[in-house]
């Protein structure tokens, strides 16, 4: 039929709101969607791997990436540089493959405006309650982070309208589903793959 491009997801939300643990999810069920995987300059965490949870680098290296222009995004956050490093993402694309990204936001609109055709994905919790519960049963940031990162959360929901799709995460594989029937959506979504579908017409015409 046709050659179908591979389908930028970006996952995004405020802290402790499950983005990653859905992202894992719907990883183990999709096996040919890839994961990127993003440069820090943050200390790893005990069990975290090299190239498998990111690429640790330090400040300078990374802000030779910057100059080189080797990030589809970056941003500074929490004391530290995160970024999305492009060649990896578009290789994947050219191939057929979606690529998704777990990102927070900043990072999610600059995609956006860099590859309007990314779709990215607002993962909401149930309630501000439940948010706090989550960051505090993860156990993995101080008093003063969980803090931080809750008193945060309600003002980058307030961002919502950038979005193009929300998840309430109750149920993870509730949220999982809900992807799956966002990605069969925009995969027949006619400006998506009208140049390709015509292209394709066209040439069996000029075979007739
Ligand atoms: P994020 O990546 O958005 O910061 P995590 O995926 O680390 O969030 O999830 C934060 C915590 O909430 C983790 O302890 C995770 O196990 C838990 N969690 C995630 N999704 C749910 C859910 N739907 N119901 C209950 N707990 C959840
Ligand atoms: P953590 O330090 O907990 O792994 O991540 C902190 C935050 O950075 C999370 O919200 C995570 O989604 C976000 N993040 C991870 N990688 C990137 C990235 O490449 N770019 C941006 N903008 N954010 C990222």
């Amino acid at each position: 039929m046709i050659n179908k491009k591979g389908l930028l997801l970006v996952l995004s939300g405020p802290s402790g709101t499950g983005k990653g643990t859905i992202c894992k999810k719907y990883l183990e069920k999709n096996k040919n969607v890839k994961l990127s995987i993003s440069a820090t300059t943050r200390k790893p965490r005990e069990g975290e791997i090299e190239g498998i949870s990111y690429y640790y680098k330090t400040k300078q290296d990374f802000e030779e990436m910057i100059n080189n222009n080797e990030f589809l995004e970056y941003a500074s956050i929490y004391d530290n540089y995160y970024g999305t490093p492009k060649k990896a993402i578009f290789d994947e694309l050219e191939k057929g493959n979606d690529v998704i990204l777990e990102i927070e936001m900043q990072g999610a609109m600059q995609v956006k405006k860099a590859y309007p055709e990314a779709v990215c994905i607002f993962i909401l919790p149930p309630s501000l309650l439940e948010l706090k519960n989550r960051i505090v049963g993860r156990g993995t940031e101080t008093p003063e982070q969980i803090e931080k990162r809750f008193n945060s959360a309600y003002d980058e929901i307030k961002k919502l309208g950038d979005y193009d799709y929300f998840i309430f995460n109750n149920v993870v594989e509730k949220s999982v589903e809900e992807i799956h029937g966002i990605v069969y959506s925009e995969k027949n979504k006619v400006i998506r793959y009208k140049n390709e579908i015509l292209d394709m017409f066209e040439r069996e015409l000029e075979k007739c």
